[in-house]
């Protein structure tokens, strides 16, 4: 196995080292080798819980208790996980001064917490960081908000307007991000590199990105365990985890950039 992936790494890295615009998408197999539940797979959250949409959320006072009931529970999935060496291999990038930036499905600040310079990181799907008010747009801490939930608030309302108060997180059925989602189209049309890392491709609009790249001229390189839908327009696939991977893959152009210095 080992020795099989070498050859694509060589050839990734190879791809990398005559770049400067690297552009890493990151998705749920890179929070998973952290020990954050996948939400798809069996056995995961979604499959325990059925998922709250946006809607049902904004216009249902039990909706938002049940929302808040599960967010009290499983805060700590988020709260006290640790990057992998797969956001290590990310940061550096960054201090080779390669990575354009990080476009990540995941929601769990762990780019950030592993050095990843906060204004290259762009979260299509959210942050479990934050809690915003819907009404006012005041931000808070989720720590700060687990803390009321803790003492007793079953569904917490904006201290200054008294407005619904909800995750940063994308919801299902509430619209992307205008802002991220732009800004991960324009970054993607403009890399020289684009590398997926543990995701299967499947939620659009972020599957979207690989395939914008690809047809603006980006080599794109594939780091996944299972099979995507956009393999056959991989110029590098590699069937890996995404830490082991990118962590060979990283040294391996440190070596390439040190032996042509
Ligand atoms: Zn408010």
């Amino acid at each position: 196995m080992t020795s099989q992936m070498e050859i694509p790494i060589n050839q990734a890295a190879d791809i990398i080292v005559s770049a400067r615009k690297v552009v890493v998408f990151t998705g749920a197999g890179v929070s998973t080798e952290s020990g954050i539940p996948d939400f798809r797979s069996p056995g995961g959250i979604w499959t325990k819980y059925q998922p709250i949409l946006f809607q049902d959320f904004m216009s249902s006072e039990e909706m938002r208790r049940e929302s808040w009931r599960r967010g009290k529970e499983t805060y700590h999935l988020f709260a006290d996980v640790e990057p992998n060496p797969a956001h290590r291999a990310v940061v550096e990038l960054e201090r080779l001064g390669k990575l354009d930036c990080v476009i990540t499905q995941n929601i769990d600040n762990l780019h950030q917490k592993a050095g990843s310079s906060p204004d290259l990181v762009i979260e299509l799907h959210g942050t479990a960081m934050y809690v915003l008010c819907m009404e006012c747009g005041k931000r808070w801490p989720r720590a700060e908000i687990q803390k009321w939930l803790e003492e007793g608030v079953e569904i917490p309302y904006c201290d200054e307007c008294g407005g619904i108060m909800k995750s940063a997180t994308v919801s299902f059925g509430q619209a992307m991000p205008e802002k991220e989602t732009m800004e991960a189209q324009l970054r993607s049309q403009r890399a020289e590199v684009f590398i997926v890392v543990g995701s299967s491709l499947v939620v659009y609009p972020a599957a979207h990105m690989p395939m914008v790249a690809k047809q603006s001229g980006a080599k794109l390189i594939i780091i996944n365990l299972a099979e995507t839908s956009f393999d056959m327009y991989a110029d590098v696939l590699i069937r890996g985890k995404a830490g082991d991977v990118m962590q060979r893959l990283v040294e391996r152009v440190k070596t390439k950039v040190g032996t042509k210095r």
